[in-house]
C-alpha cells in the first residue's frame, strides 16, 4: 500500500496523530493507498510554515514568483504520464481524459497566473470635485497586496485541475497557502509537493495537508492565521464554511454545486446540439459541476433528439479507466455510486421512463468487477418539481423535460435553487441574447458547452456559490486593496 504524506516546509511529513484513511481505486473497489488523517496540529504546523514564508515570498519580485511558477508548470508537463496515471487511478476517470484535460489544464493554470501577475494594470482615480468649503484636487492610486496565508480546499472530481486553479493565483499574487485536496483523491496533490520543491519554490510557500473535512478542512477554515478561504465543493459544506468564515470575518470564495439546464430549440443545429449534450451529460461520468444534467428540449424535436442521444450513448462503453480505449470510467466511490443508484431508483418509483442505463454495466473486464461503475442513464417523464429534477445528482444521469414556448423553457431552466451554468442551442440570435439575459446562471454558453477562457469570471449564483474565480476576479480575491489619496 502506498502511504501518502503531508507536504509542509517542502518536506513530506507524516500526520501528528499517526492516523490514516484508506484510499480506494474506483476501477477495482480495492484500497490501494492511505492518506494522512490530519487534524488541527498538522494544520497548525502548516500555518506556522506558511506564516514564516510569507514576508519573504510576498517581497519577492513578481517576475521571480512568475519564473518559479512557469518552472512548476514545465515540471507538470514533464511528468504528464505519471500524473495522468495517478489521476485516473484515484478518480476512476478514463486515462485519456486525465492525459488530455486534467493534467495539461493544471500546468496551464500555473502558466496562466504566472503570466497574469506580470501584465496586470493598476487602478488610478483623479479627484477634482469641490470638497466642502474649498475645491480639491487629488490623485488616488490603489495598491493590491497579498492577504497572507490562503486556505484552499478542493473536491474529488477534478483533483489537480481544481487545486492548481486555487494555488496558482494565491501564490502568484504573493500569498502563501495551505491547500487541502479531497481525501477521496489525494494522490496527485501528494505528487505535486515533490514538484514544488524541485521547481525551487521556497519552503512554506505551498503547503499541502491531507485529511477529511471534519478534522482537517474545518481546522483550515477556523485557523486565525488564515484570512481568506477559497473552497470548491458541495453546497452543504459551502454553507458551513460561509458561516464559520463569516463569524471570523474572513474573505471567502465558494464554488458549489449545479443543476445546469441544457436547452435545445428546434432552430438549432441539432446534430451539434445532440453531440454536445452527450458530452455535457456524461463527461467524467457526469461528475463535473458544469454538466448539463437537465435537458430541456422543444417538443417538436424531442423524438429526434432522444434517438440521437440513445445512438450516442451506445458509443460510451464503461470499461477499465487505465485502458486508452475506454471512454467511460467508474464513479469515484461506493457511497457516491449508491447515492446515484438510489436517485435513479427514486425516479423509477415516481413513474419515470428510463430510456437507457439505470443499472451497473452487465459486463466489465475481470479486474473491474468490484469497481464502482454505473451505465449512462437518460430519464424522462418526471414532474419538473420533484427532487430528481431539482437537486444535484453529480453522476451519469440526465433528465429530459419537453417545452413548447421560450417562456416555458426559461421557467423550467430557472426552477432550481442552483445557478451555476446553462447552455442554449438555437440559431436565433435575439432569442440567444434574451435568454442569456434572463437565465439564472453565472456561466452561459450559446451553441457550446465547457468552452473555458481562463480570463473570464467563473462561478455561480444562488446556491451555486459566492464570488467568482478566473482572471482578474481571482487576482482580486487573493489581494487586499489599499487606496492611497494624495492631495495636490
Ligand atoms: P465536499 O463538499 O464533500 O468536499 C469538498 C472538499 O471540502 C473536500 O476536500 C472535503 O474534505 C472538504 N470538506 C468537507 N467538509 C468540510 C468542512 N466542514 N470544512 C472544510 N472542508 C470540508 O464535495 P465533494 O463531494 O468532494 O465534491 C462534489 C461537489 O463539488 C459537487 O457538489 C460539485 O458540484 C462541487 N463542485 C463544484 C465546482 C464549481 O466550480 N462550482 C467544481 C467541482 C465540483
Amino acid at each position: 500500500m502506498l502511504r501518502l504524506a503531508n507536504f509542509i516546509d517542502n518536506q513530506h511529513v507524516p500526520p501528528a496523530s499517526g492516523d490514516y484513511l484508506d484510499v480506494f481505486e474506483p476501477a477495482t473497489g480495492a484500497a490501494y493507498s492511505s492518506v494522512p488523517l490530519s487534524d488541527g496540529a498538522d494544520v497548525g504546523r502548516a500555518a506556522d510554515a506558511a506564516q514564516r514564508a510569507f514576508p519573504g515570498w510576498s517581497a519577492t519580485p513578481a517576475s521571480e514568483r512568475s519564473r518559479l511558477l512557469f518552472r512548476l508548470a514545465d515540471l507538470i508537463d514533464a511528468n504528464l504520464d505519471s500524473l495522468a496515471e495517478a489521476e485516473s487511478r484515484d478518480t476512476g476517470k478514463p486515462i485519456t481524459l486525465a492525459r488530455s484535460v486534467d493534467i495539461p489544464r493544471s500546468a496551464t493554470n500555473f502558466r496562466f497566473f504566472a503570466g497574469a501577475v506580470l501584465h496586470g494594470a493598476g487602478e488610478f482615480h483623479e479627484t477634482d470635485q469641490p470638497a466642502v468649503g474649498a475645491p480639491l484636487h487629488a490623485l488616488n492610486y490603489t495598491l493590491r497586496r497579498p492577504r497572507g496565508v490562503a486556505g484552499l480546499i478542493s473536491p474529488w472530481n477534478l483533483p489537480l485541475y481544481l487545486l492548481s486553479w486555487k494555488i496558482a493565483p494565491a501564490v502568484a499574487t504573493g500569498n502563501t497557502c495551505i491547500a487541502k485536496p479531497s481525501e477521496v483523491t489525494p494522490l496527485t496533490a501528494h505528487m505535486l509537493g515533490s514538484l514544488v520543491a524541485q521547481a525551487g519554490i521556497p519552503p512554506g510557500v505551498i503547503n499541502i495537508v491531507h485529511g477529511d473535512g471534519r478534522s482537517c478542512g474545518s481546522a483550515i477554515v477556523e485557523h486565525p492565521a488564515v484570512p481568506a478561504v477559497s473552497f470548491t465543493g458541495s453546497t452543504g459544506v459551502g454553507r458551513w464554511i460561509a458561516s464559520a468564515a463569516g463569524q471570523r470575518l474572513k474573505r471567502v470564495s465558494l464554488e458549489l454545486g449545479g443543476k445546469n439546464p441544457f436547452i435545445i430549440f428546434p432552430d438549432a443545429d441539432l446534430d451539434a446540439a445532440i453531440a454536445t449534450a452527450l458530452r455535457a451529460a456524461f463527461t467524467n461520468q457526469g461528475q463535473v459541476c458544469l454538466c448539463g444534467s437537465r435537458l430541456l428540449v422543444h417538443r417538436s424535436v424531442l423524438p429526434r433528439v432522444l434517438d440521437g442521444l440513445l445512438a450516442g450513448v451506445g458509443n460510451l462503453r464503461p470499461g477499465d479507466p487505465s485502458d486508452p480505449a475506454t471512454n467511460f470510467g467508474a464513479l469515484v466511490s461506493r457511497p457516491h455510486l449508491e447515492k446515484v443508484a438510489g436517485i435513479v431508483d427514486l425516479a423509477r418509483s415516481l413513474g419515470a421512463t428510463i430510456h437507457c442505463g439505470g443499472r451497473p454495466p452487465a459486463s466489465l473486464p475481470a479486474r473491474c468487477r468490484g469497481g464502482f461503475f454505473y451505465e449512462p442513464t437518460i430519464i424522462s417523464g418526471l414532474d419538473p418539481t420533484c427532487s430528481v429534477e431539482r437537486d444535484e445528482i453529480f453522476g451519469p444521469v440526465v433528465t429530459i423535460q419537453p417545452f413548447d414556448t421560450d417562456e416555458e423553457a426559461l421557467s423550467l431552466a430557472n426552477a432550481t435553487d442552483y445557478g451555476l451554468a446553462a447552455s442554449v442551442f438555437t440559431s436565433n440570435l435575439s432569442r440567444a441574447h434574451r435568454l442569456a439575459e434572463q437565465l439564472h446562471a453565472g456561466v452561459i454558453w450559446i451553441n457550446c458547452w465547457m468552452v473555458r477562457d481562463l480570463r473570464t469570471p467563473f462561478g455561480g449564483m444562488k446556491a451555486s456559490g459566492v464570488g467568482r474565480e478566473g482572471g482578474a476576479e481571482a487576482l482580486r480575491f487573493f489581494t487586499e486593496p489599499r487606496n492611497v489619496c494624495i492631495r495636490i
